[in-house]
């Protein structure tokens, strides 16, 4: 298994966020390799989100970040967006009476002027290929689509930034079953169109067959890292995190 900083996407070492007295993500290492899905699993209060936002400067956080060989010294908000990386973050924070289209142009802000207004038309053609429920609702008003497809015009949203790492924050939390299995088969797809996934999740059945590593993250902590597949048959994560059978990611 490549865990080490070179040529890895993203690598971070040490990474320590603090609410004030509580510290929330505690000397935390990982990686992220190019075209890589990489899950991070954890119960509530594990942290996930935590480690999500330091990543993007939301929050601040001490450690070592390196993003494609570069070390990023104070992330910003801004500056993780122009380096490459998206967050999509947890319960969407969509405008609900914006409608679709300007939703998801909201994703390329920073390169409305900057860039052809064709390509980012061409982007937004291919966010609507990748989840052709949306098609036919591009002017609807966000708040009206099911949760289901308000996730995907979250997820469209931080595509249309470009990224080279999509952060994904529970995705799949309160999703059904069906929507879940479009969902997985979307992110395989923005893999194979090149881009890397960091998808923090609860539902470890369902990332693990996705993935091709997970760290599994307990109280601020990584206690477990491997190989999804490994993971997958771990007798503690099982108990912990699974209740059945495990698909081995293709
Ligand atoms: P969930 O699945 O519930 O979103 P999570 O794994 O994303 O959980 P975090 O939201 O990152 O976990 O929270 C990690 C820890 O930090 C928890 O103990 C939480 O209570 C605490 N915490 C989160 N936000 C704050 C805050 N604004 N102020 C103080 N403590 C916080």
């Amino acid at each position: 298994m490549n865990d080490a900083s070179e040529g890895a996407l993203l690598h971070v070492e040490g990474l320590e966020v603090a609410y004030g007295q509580v510290q929330a993500v505690r000397g935390v290492s990982l990686s992220v390799g190019h075209h890589e899905v990489v899950a991070v699993i954890g119960a509530n209060g594990a942290g996930k989100t935590t480690l999500l936002r330091a990543l993007v400067g939301l929050l601040p956080s001490r450690g070592r970040i390196v993003l494609g060989g570069r070390p990023v010294a104070r992330p910003s908000p801004e500056d993780t967006v122009r380096l490459g990386i998206s967050l999509v973050p947890e319960r969407r924070q969509l405008f609900g009476s914006m409608s679709v289209s300007d939703n998801l142009l909201l994703g390329a802000y920073h390169r409305i002027g900057q860039e052809p207004r064709a390509a980012i038309d061409e982007d937004q053609h291919r966010v609507l290929a990748l989840f052709p429920a949306l098609r036919d609702r591009a002017a609807s008003p966000a708040r009206t689509l099911s949760g289901g497809m308000q996730q995907m015009v979250a997820i469209g949203r931080g595509l249309m930034a470009r990224p080279r790492l999509l952060l994904l924050d529970e995705p799949l939390l309160g999703l059904a079953p069906l929507v879940i299995a479009d969902m997985l088969r979307a992110f395989a797809q923005i893999q194979q169109l090149g881009q890397s996934i960091l998808i923090v999740e609860q539902n470890a059945k369902a990332v693990l067959g996705l993935a091709a590593r997970a760290y599994v993250l307990e109280a601020g902590r990584v206690v477990r890292h491997g190989r999804a597949t490994t993971l997958a048959q771990d007798p503690a994560l099982r108990a912990a995190y699974l209740g059945g059978h495990i698909e081995p990611a293709s």
